[in-house]
């Protein structure tokens, strides 16, 4: 990793930080200098250290909210605004799946996916939004997915949350760029984490099979990218949708 600190003196918000790619995504702007808040649904047994690194630790907080609830989410904002009166950074990673052929798939599973993957992008960002109009400075970065451009079979209900998150993306990038407020979508692939751990052998091969570089992506891969659009470099950049997924969507 290359050694910058682009982000010192920088607050950030991920939603899902506390494991997998979320997590990946904090400790990569915390060692960028970044002040880090995760905010999650269930607290990790760890309790408040999410590192074995005391100046990562130093550097970034837990915070329990349901982003499918509003006034959740704004207790942990107003919570976290008590002590960084600035939040430049917010990245809409929480995301869940209830896969299952449509035929099989019951209205809670569809519910449940769009609440947490689209519905909390939309109620994170409302909340947070008036704070980075206020600084006429914002970056908020979607995680998407490749299956939100490309469909798959099983997933309908995660493929439409995020393909919405890409027209939410698009939307609220027009809505916000006179605030200087630049909003992006970074939609991995396959990434190796705990929520394709659960996968089936066979589906894994067959996601393999369809990966022209041939290997999966490590949560860093999909940091760097978010670090990226968060960063100066990224500051023409706005409802831009990027696939970190190893060429599966081209
Ligand atoms: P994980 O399941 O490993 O982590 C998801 C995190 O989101 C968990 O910490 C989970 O919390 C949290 N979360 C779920 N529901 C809520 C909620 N209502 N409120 C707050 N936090 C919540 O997933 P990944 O790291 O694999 O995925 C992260 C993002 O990347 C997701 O948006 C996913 O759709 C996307 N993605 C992942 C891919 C992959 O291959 N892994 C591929 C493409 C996209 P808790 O543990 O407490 O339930």
């Amino acid at each position: 990793m290359a050694n910058l600190k682009r982000f010192t003196g920088k607050t950030v918000i991920v939603t899902g930080g506390c494991r997998g790619i979320g997590l990946s995504i904090v400790e990569r702007f915390a060692n960028e200098g970044a002040r880090v808040f995760a905010l999650d649904y269930v607290i990790p047994e760890s309790g408040t250290q999410l590192f074995d690194n005391e100046e990562l630790n130093s550097l970034t907080s837990y915070l329990q909210a349901d982003v499918t609830k509003e006034e959740s989410v704004k207790a942990a904002i107003d919570e976290i605004l008590k002590t960084n009166p600035k939040i430049e950074i917010l990245v809409n990673n929480a995301g869940i799946t209830r896969d299952n052929l449509v035929l099989r798939m019951t209205e809670a599973d569809w519910d449940s996916v769009l609440s947490t993957n689209l519905k909390g992008a939309f109620i994170c960002t409302k909340v947070l939004v008036r704070t980075m109009m206020a600084q006429r400075f914002g970056r908020i970065i979607n995680i998407g997915s490749v299956v939100g451009t490309m469909g798959n079979i099983g997933q309908a209900n995660y493929s439409a949350s995020k393909a919405g998150l890409i027209g939410f993306t698009k939307s609220i990038a027009r809505e916000f760029a006179s605030r200087n407020i630049l909003v992006n979508c970074v939609a991995p692939g396959y990434v190796r984490t705990p929520m394709t751990e659960k996968l089936s052998d066979d589906v894994k091969q067959n996601f393999m099979n369809s990966i022209p570089l041939k290997r999966l992506a490590e949560p860093s891969d999909i940091a760097n990218v978010v670090c990226f659009f968060a960063s100066d470099d990224a500051s023409y950049l706005t409802g831009q949708l990027v696939h970190v997924d190893g060429g599966m969507a081209m």
